[in-house]
């Protein structure tokens, strides 16, 4: 999508402070880090967000949840958070599915 900043970033036209990619996701450091590591794992596709999850491209979450164990392995967090925000009352203010990994600090409840 031309106006998606997340879709920028995938196609390497707005830089990043990348950690992984292939052929179906991103994932790069967060530029407001609410944790001392907070990473996020995109996709290349443009989905809106969870709300447009379907049985044709469910697929790539649980690719994303692998990439998410390779990558909290690799950086040796054995503590993390996932968290996934789908709609603006919920605190999403990109629209382009992706998943926040925060790990780093002892995580309080959910709120
Ligand atoms: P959400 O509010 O759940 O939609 O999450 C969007 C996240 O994207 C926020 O945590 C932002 O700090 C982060 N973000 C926005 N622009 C960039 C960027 N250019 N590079 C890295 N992270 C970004």
């Amino acid at each position: 999508m031309s106006d998606c900043i997340f879709c920028k970033i995938a196609a390497g036209d707005i830089p990043s402070n990348k950690l992984y990619e292939d052929d179906r996701v991103l994932a790069f450091y967060d530029i407001e880090p609410k944790a001392p590591v907070h990473f996020l794992v995109i996709t290349k596709e443009h989905i809106k967000g969870a709300c447009e999850i379907t049985g044709e491209n469910s697929a790539l979450i649980a690719h994303i949840f692998e990439v998410i164990a390779k990558l909290t392995a690799e950086l040796k967090l054995d503590a993390f958070r996932v968290i996934t925000n789908c709609g603006a009352q919920a605190g999403q203010s990109v629209f382009h599915l992706h998943f926040h990994v925060l790990s780093g600090r002892i995580l309080g409840e959910m709120g």
